[in-house]
């Protein structure tokens, strides 16, 4: 396949996107299972991440295993512990607004960090993928952020859709970011998902693995491949989501991804192939 470009060693540390990458919808892509259970067998650290905190790290936890692929928790990571981890390290006595769905909100509870929806309370408001998101809670917000002007704004995601099989979607992050921005002038400060660093640091947390020898796979450019280039961790770009060959031949050569996989076995050099016995297009 033309444009294709594979890695010849293995990395210390490999971090995974989820959908597009690893699977989609319902199913794994081609090549996912094989390459997880090699990587583990040769003992080097597999991680998962995701920018969706919709979820718990349970919940992923529950769907790769439910898809053939069981992954210990500790594994995964995805914008409620990022989110979480951001506030211990930068906020910890904040009073947080999350406007969010429950698997934050519990994290939140968890870690022991303050909630309130009393507009005169509240030190900052969060913003995410929440689809439950109303003009109450946008109300909140604006009373925090405009009113009483107090409040700082963040978010879990930058994400402006979430992607569905059969080209469908659903609206994420940005959308309840740019309501809140919009009715408020008030610009949002920070977010805790990819390309921020903070989620590959995360991931990494307890491998030893620095990031110069890790290797970042997903299907974004904007996300995955952007945050492993300013991690200073190397990138592959699998072609099995949302970036197609053309999208990479589109950009300036420094800023393509470093590999580039037509189905992401091909993450294993040639000579782990042979090792393994694997056969070209087997599952
Ligand atoms: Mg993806």
């Amino acid at each position: 396949m033309p444009g294709v470009r594979v890695p010849d060693r293995l990395y210390g540390a490999y971090v995974f996107d989820l959908d597009g990458t690893i699977y989609l919808g319902e199913e794994l892509l081609p090549g996912a299972k094989r390459l997880v259970e090699g990587l583990r067998g040769l003992d080097v650290a597999v991680r998962f991440l995701s920018n969706n905190p919709t979820k718990d790290p349970e919940q992923y936890a529950a769907k790769l295993r439910r898809l053939g692929l069981p992954t210990p928790i500790k594994e995964i990571v995805n914008t409620v512990v990022t989110m979480t981890r951001w506030l211990q390290d930068n906020a910890p006595d904040a009073v947080v607004y999350p406007i969010s769905e429950p698997p934050l909100v519990r994290a939140l509870e968890a870690a022991g960090i303050r909630m309130s929806s009393n507009p005169a309370a509240i030190d900052i408001v969060i913003a995410s993928y929440d689809r439950s998101f109303t003009y109450e809670k946008l109300q909140t917000a604006f009373d925090a952020l405009w009113f009483h002007k107090r409040a700082r704004l963040v978010a879990t995601n930058p994400d402006r859709f979430c992607p569905f099989p059969g080209g469908r979607g659903e609206p994420d992050c940005a959308a309840v970011i740019a309501a809140i921005e919009a009715c408020t002038g008030v610009r949002c400060e920070v977010n805790t998902g990819k390309p921020n660093p903070v989620m590959l640091e995360a991931s990494l947390a307890g491998t030893g693995v620095e990031p110069r020898d890790c290797l970042m796979v997903g299907d974004r450019l904007g996300t995955d491949i952007q945050m492993a280039q300013v991690t200073g961790a190397a990138s592959a770009l699998v072609l099995t989501g949302e970036a197609t060959a053309d999208d990479v031949a589109a950009m300036a050569e420094p800023d393509r991804p470093d590999f580039v996989l037509d189905r992401v076995d091909r993450l294993l050099p040639p000579m782990y192939w042979k090792e393994f016995g694997w056969e070209e297009g087997s599952p």
